[in-house]
């Protein structure tokens, strides 16, 4: 089964995202657990968790198929101390939000060096980070994002992927979000069955699919190898169809949360209608 749906909005409380998505037919959706241009955002009230698991119960969709985001003032590569640190407290609210809502997966970027650091140093910040985090929180996964390689944003080769998840003191929460615009802007193509197929296998041999716990299903208005990070709404970039009918019609996408960051909201709907048509 796949389970697609988009980022929607979580305006005026994390309660409406559910409602949000069952609006425009999403069988998941990913949200913002809080007003991601701020650093402090009180806690949840009860009131506010209790909505939320009404309307995620009455969206009919499972707690599996929701994939929050993080905040995008959050580096966990840092390379100054007292930022980094600011960085970790926010990224610890952020899963124990996930904790109160009970839900299993945290998308985040896994960082930046800002050309002050070298890739490995900081990709060993992160994982410093990523292993503070797990050790104070429960059940909940950090889903790691490939990233488009954009300014001195890390994740860009599957291999940084890895090397994440392998420092990582507690592999089973850990895993990856792959977005296919990033990958096709990092030079991985996935355009036609022949290349879509080698970067799978490169994907697999490197990271593995058992670390895939979601994906960003966006077409791109980035060119390939560009290193931009421009989305797409699906059909309408570079990428091209082709892509997600294979992405539709493979198996190891099934039963992970697939969400469109695309554009244009008002076309949602019906590109979700599209995307299940080619299953
Ligand atoms: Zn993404
Ligand atoms: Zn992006």
């Amino acid at each position: 089964m796949k389970y697609i749906g988009a980022h929607v909005s979580s305006s005026g409380g994390v309660f409406n995202a559910p409602l949000n998505a069952k609006e425009i037919g999403a069988k998941a959706f990913a949200m913002f657990l809080k007003n991601q241009r701020q650093w402090v955002v009180r806690p949840y009230q009860d009131l506010e968790i209790k909505k939320f698991q009404e309307n995620l119960k009455s969206s009919g969709i499972s707690s599996k198929h929701v994939l929050p985001h993080d905040s995008y003032l959050i580096n966990l590569g840092n390379p100054d101390l007292e930022k980094r640190l600011k960085s970790l407290d926010a990224f610890l609210d952020e899963v124990q939000r996930c904790e109160q809502l009970s839900l299993e997966l945290l998308n985040f970027h896994p960082g930046s060096h800002l050309r002050l650091i070298d890739e490995e140093k900081c990709l060993d910040l992160i994982a410093d980070c990523m292993n503070a985090t797990l050790e104070k929180t429960q059940g909940v996964t950090l889903v790691i994002e490939n990233t488009a390689g954009q300014g001195s944003n890390l994740g860009y080769k599957f291999e940084h992927l890895a090397y994440l998840i392998n420092k990582s003191i507690d592999k089973k929460r850990v895993g990856v979000c792959i977005d296919t615009c990033h990958m096709f802007a990092a030079g991985y193509d996935i355009r036609d069955k022949k290349s879509y197929e080698k970067t799978w296998q490169e994907f697999e041999r490197v990271v593995g699919f058992k670390y895939l716990k979601g994906m960003h299903l966006n077409d791109a208005k980035s060119t390939f190898e560009s290193r931009l990070d421009r989305h797409q709404s699906i059909g309408k970039g570079n990428i091209g169809l082709e892509a997600f009918k294979l992405i539709m019609q493979d198996q190891r996408m099934d039963d992970i949360p697939l969400i469109l960051e695309t554009i244009d909201p008002e076309l949602w709907a019906e590109e979700i209608r599209l995307l299940y048509s080619f299953v």
